[in-house]
């Protein structure tokens, strides 16, 4: 079969292999990926800028149909449409066994298209039984490969950082993550959202109003802090949302923040940032940190997807065979596209 590997460390070194389908073990199941989306971390890997372990299969944002099952597999058939997590934890450590099993910390810990364990770029994946999660029946394949993207939202603005009923809420960066945070931020009753991003995400913004966004902030032509300030009567955000990754508007988050309010970070800068901390103790902040999902993340992002409350259609800009992995690619880094499918055959 056909498959997108990053062959070796280093930037680059990332090619179409062909290779043998994978066999499964009794506790896994071969799933025939249908679509499988383009991560922001599958770039990274291409530039040597994550975590992972050569030689890889890459991709971990999937749907598909089971096609085998392992013999201690139960509770899933030949047939089924699933989707999963990337993570494969250990089931032991402490994270794990205190229902963080997102941080696992356990040497046995597997990430699907990163470490240990191929990933969906791919026609086929054999994937452990223990993080698979059915498709509902209302629920398209090509919407379900966005699931991971949407869980890994749900555990930022519902499982760790609350919004709640005519909070005013800032979301910075108006990548995927940030537009499905306006949807979780709307859905939790938000009486104001608003959103922060730079002259080149015109396009977004629109994608943002469409969610829900009251107030977008271009912070090339506008001051956010400022702006955030004037809108609540000089109070600041009841909770900010960080999911750009870039440093700057790291700060804002802290400097448009209300006193005793709360801050969500799902973006990685990947350097120090050069924030008083200070801020935290005098504003009393509750400030936390998302990373992952958890088995409640899915379950929740699996009922609001099949039932309409959060939409990712409009975030799915083009659908490329597998083979043109490298114009999908150039289409995200480009800011061209907010997700590309890949299409394996
Ligand atoms: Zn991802
Ligand atoms: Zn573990």
């Amino acid at each position: 079969m056909k498959a997108i590997m990053k062959t070796d460390r280093g930037p680059g070194n990332v090619e179409l292999r062909d290779i043998e389908v994978p066999k499964i073990k009794p506790d896994e199941v071969l799933v025939e990926v249908k679509f499988t989306g383009i991560c922001g971390t599958d770039i990274h890997i291409y530039h040597d800028l994550a975590f992972y372990t050569p030689p890889v299969v890459l991709g971990h944002e999937y749907s598909g149909v089971i096609v085998e099952k392992g013999s201690d597999v139960d509770g899933f058939e030949k047939g089924d449409c699933v989707t999963s997590p990337a993570t494969i934890p250990c089931g032991q450590c402490l994270m794990c066994r205190t229902n963080r099993a997102n941080r696992c910390l356990g040497e046995e810990k597997r990430i699907l298209g990163a470490h240990k364990a191929n990933g969906t770029f791919a026609k086929y994946v054999a994937v452990p039984k223990m993080i698979l999660h059915k498709i509902p029946e209302k629920l398209s394949l090509q919407e379900a490969s966005v699931a991971e993207l949407v869980a890994c939202v749900v555990r930022a603005a519902f499982e760790r950082v609350s919004v709640e009923p005519g909070d005013v809420v800032a979301v910075l960066g108006p990548g995927p993550m940030g537009l499905l945070t306006v949807q979780a931020a709307r859905i939790a009753g938000a009486k104001q959202i608003i959103l922060t991003g730079v002259s080149a995400d015109k396009e977004r913004f629109s994608v943002a109003k469409e969610f829900g966004a009251d107030v977008i902030i271009d912070v090339e032509k506008e001051n956010p802090v400022e702006v955030v300030k004037n809108l609540t009567e000089g109070l600041g955000a009841d909770v900010v949302f960080e999911a750009s990754g870039s440093s700057a508007a790291r700060k804002q988050a802290f400097e448009m923040v209300r006193r005793c309010g709360k801050v969500g970070l799902l973006g990685l800068t990947g350097k120090p940032t050069d924030i008083n901390l200070d801020s935290i103790v005098e504003g009393e902040l509750d400030v936390k940190g998302s990373w992952g999902t958890v088995w409640t993340s899915w379950k929740r992002t699996l009922n609001l997807l099949s039932s309409g409350l959060i939409r990712v259609s409009p975030l799915i800009s083009a659908k490329l065979p597998l083979e043109k992995w490298q114009d999908g690619f150039k289409l995200m880094e480009e800011r061209k596209a907010l997700k590309v499918l890949l299409i394996p055959s």
